[in-house]
C-alpha cells in the first residue's frame, strides 16, 4: 500500500466509490470521470506503479475479472460493444499511478473518435522492426 495512492486509498474504502466487483486480490469499481456510461475501472488490490512494474500473477488476473465483468456492463447499459486499455506512463494518458485496466462501454451512437491513423511505407516498417527486434 501507497499512503498517497488514491487508488490504494480506495482498496482501504478510505475514498467511497461505486463497486461493481470485488475478491481477495482485485477491485472493479466505476471510473468518476466516465468517457461513456458503464466506464470501469479493474485494478489489483496491491499497488504497483504501472503494468510494467506489476507481477505478472497480478497483472495476468487482470484480464479474468475484465472478462467476468465486461459482459454484465454490457447488459446493464444497453451497449454494444467496449475497449478496454491500460495507459502506461504520462504520455499515454496515465494520471493515476497504481496499475489499473479501463472497461469502455461503446454504442454506434457514442461518436467517441477512435486512434487516428496513416498508412506507413513497407520501408518504413522495416526499419522499425529491425529497431525492435534485438530487445526481444
Ligand atoms: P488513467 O488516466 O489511465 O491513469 O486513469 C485514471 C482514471 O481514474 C481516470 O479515468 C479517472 O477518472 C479515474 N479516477 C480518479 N480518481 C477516481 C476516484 N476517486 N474514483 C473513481 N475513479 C477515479
Ligand atoms: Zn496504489
Amino acid at each position: 500500500m501507497e499512503s498517497n495512492c488514491i487508488f490504494c486509498k480506495i482498496v482501504k474504502k478510505e475514498i467511497p466509490t461505486h463497486v461493481l466487483y470485488e475478491n481477495a486480490k482485485y477491485l472493479c469499481f466505476l471510473d468518476i470521470n466516465p468517457v461513456t456510461r458503464g466506464h470501469a475501472l479493474v485494478i489489483p488490490k496491491r499497488h504497483s506503479h504501472d503494468i510494467l512494474e506489476c507481477t505478472p500473477e497480478d497483472r495476468d488476473g487482470l484480464l479474468e475479472v475484465v472478462m467476468k465483468v465486461a459482459p454484465a456492463i454490457l447488459k446493464g447499459v444497453n451497449a454494444v460493444s467496449f475497449n478496454i486499455g491500460i495507459n502506461t506512463g504520462k504520455p499515454a494518458g496515465q494520471s493515476v499511478f497504481h496499475t489499473h485496466m479501463h472497461i469502455i462501454p461503446r454504442t454506434e451512437k457514442d461518436q467517441l473518435p477512435n486512434w487516428s491513423s496513416n498508412p506507413a511505407h513497407a520501408k518504413e516498417l522495416h526499419r522499425i522492426r529491425e529497431k525492435i527486434l534485438p530487445f526481444l
